[in-house]
């Protein structure tokens, strides 16, 4: 095994040695293979009668204690004799950080003695430290005070007489920003000792080959970068046009529509005043569908809108219960028509801060998903007050949801039944959702397929907005 302590530098002769040119860094992986290597470079240390200063962690301390015991080193003695010095690296860090920086001169007060009497003690001989001090900095996400402090040791090793070992665990540099820094790490040591993937190969033709096979892997994944950024654009750049599209497509649809409509108010004022029954039934049927027609491009425009990050809330105080009222006076003739039994439950003054439309229309959606999905039976529409805001429920007794549907059916154009069975486009539950979050409230669904469905969404009463 390659290891922080076979590196060259440490084999050099001990009298021109010096930290500054023997700053060593040994990447792990795992915690038991971090032990190994920390205790050979001590022990080696010891074999040639030079004192060891630990700065570690808890758990750590206790595993290179517990090898170090195993390779007949009695630790308690080497402790009380000064040939051993085990420091805590949290405590000692605190010794010296200064508004989250290592301060030098603190840092030189707090390692410097520990150094010198262990030197001393030794007769002169110089002093193996190991260090998990930057590995803690760095696990805080402080990566410039673990840099400075690699520094500060360097500086240190001009006054004192020791090697150094410093360990980083791999878990550190996950990420592709992580490379420059990873790479100042290896910059601030003389020498750098891969983890145990690469130390473990048995022969130098063996880490050769990992080498090689770790080069090509990184050849592969810049590739795989390369590759997934530019779907990403294209993936972006067709979204944009989808929406582009959608609110075209919504914008040239409402304005026959409109026109559409009101030919409809017009002749169906025209077959009353002729008193012709037929027709007004045939013309009440057809300004129906353009009801629909339109509802679902403004439903479209306003899905475009609010991904596009437009969604702002007028909040004023509204009733609750008064909003949902309205709703379900407007639509009485929808109600009539899927045969569904209305049953109320709304508590009085269930007020708050909120967007009366933008609630409104929550609750249009919530209702005539109900009268959808659960047409020809009861529907229990609640609003009440809660500990920490009002509640709305809609229950239905209709087909009811599947449960591995029951997440997705919040997001944009997802729907759990066939567009044969049932229209729509997926978009009044996911409008609902961004509505209510706005609010800084929740919505959510409980189901059982054939046994109905109940919509539940609670809010706070008022909501600062944090963005
Ligand atoms: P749409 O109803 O236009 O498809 P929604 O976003 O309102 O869009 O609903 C998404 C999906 O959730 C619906 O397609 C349907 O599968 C399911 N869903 C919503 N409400 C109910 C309900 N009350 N009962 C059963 N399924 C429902």
């Amino acid at each position: 095994m390659t290891s922080a302590l076979e590196s060259p530098a440490c084999r050099q002769d001990q009298h021109s040695w010096r930290a500054t040119d023997n700053h060593v860094v040994q990447f792990y992986e795992d915690s038991a293979f971090l032990s190994d290597v920390v205790v050979q470079f001590l022990d080696a240390g010891f074999h040639v009668g030079e004192p060891a200063v630990i700065i570690a962690t808890e758990p750590h301390r206790a595993s290179f204690a517990q090898r170090l015991k195993a390779r007949g080193t009695d630790v308690e003695r080497a402790c009380a004799e000064g040939r051993l010095v085990l420091l805590d690296a949290r405590q000692t860090l605190n010794r010296f950080m200064v508004k989250g920086m290592p301060d030098w001169h603190q840092f030189k007060s707090a390692i410097g003695p520990v150094l010198e009497q262990s030197h001393r003690g030794a007769q002169g001989a110089r002093v193996r430290a190991y260090g998990e001090m930057v590995d803690l900095l760095w696990k805080d996400g402080n990566a410039q005070a673990a840099l400075l402090l690699e520094a500060q040791w360097n500086d240190l090793a001009k006054e004192h007489l020791f090697s150094l070992l410093c360990a980083y665990s791999m878990g550190n540099f996950r990420t592709q920003e992580d490379a420059r820094a990873f790479q100042a790490v290896c910059a601030a040591h003389t020498h750098v000792v891969p983890t145990e993937q690469y130390s473990r190969a048995e022969s130098e033709s063996a880490r050769l080959r990992e080498v090689s096979i770790l080069q090509q892997r990184a050849q592969a994944l810049e590739a795989e970068i390369e590759h997934r950024r530019r779907v990403e654009l294209e993936l972006l750049e067709s979204m944009k046009l989808r929406d582009d599209f959608l609110s075209v497509a919504g914008h040239e649809l409402k304005t026959p529509l409109t026109v559409l409509q009101f030919q409809f108010h017009t002749l169906l004022g025209m077959a009353q005043e002729r008193r012709d029954e037929r027709m007004k039934e045939k013309l009440v049927r057809a300004r129906r569908q353009a009801e629909r027609l339109t509802q679902l491009a403004d439903e479209l425009l306003d899905a475009v809108h609010i991904s596009a990050g437009r969604l702002t809330l007028r909040l004023e105080a509204c009733d609750l219960s008064a909003l949902v009222s309205e709703v379900l006076e407007r639509s009485s003739s929808a109600v009539a028509q899927a045969q569904c039994q209305l049953h109320l439950s709304l508590e009085e003054h269930v007020r708050g801060m909120w967007d009366r439309l933008r609630l409104m229309q929550v609750v249009t959606n919530l209702l005539s998903n109900a009268l959808k999905y659960g047409a020809g039976s009861p529907i229990e529409v609640k609003a009440c007050a809660s500990t920490n805001g009002a509640r709305l429920s809609v229950r239905d007794s209709g087909i009811g949801i599947p449960p591995k549907d029951q997440t997705r059916i919040f997001e944009r154009f997802e729907r759990a039944v066939s567009s044969q069975n049932h229209g729509g486009l997926g978009l009044g539950l996911w409008i609902s959702r961004q509505i209510v979050e706005a609010h800084g409230g929740v919505i959510r669904v409980e189901s059982e397929p054939g046994n109905g469905a109940t919509f539940t969404v609670e809010l706070p009463y008022a909501h600062v907005n944090s963005d």
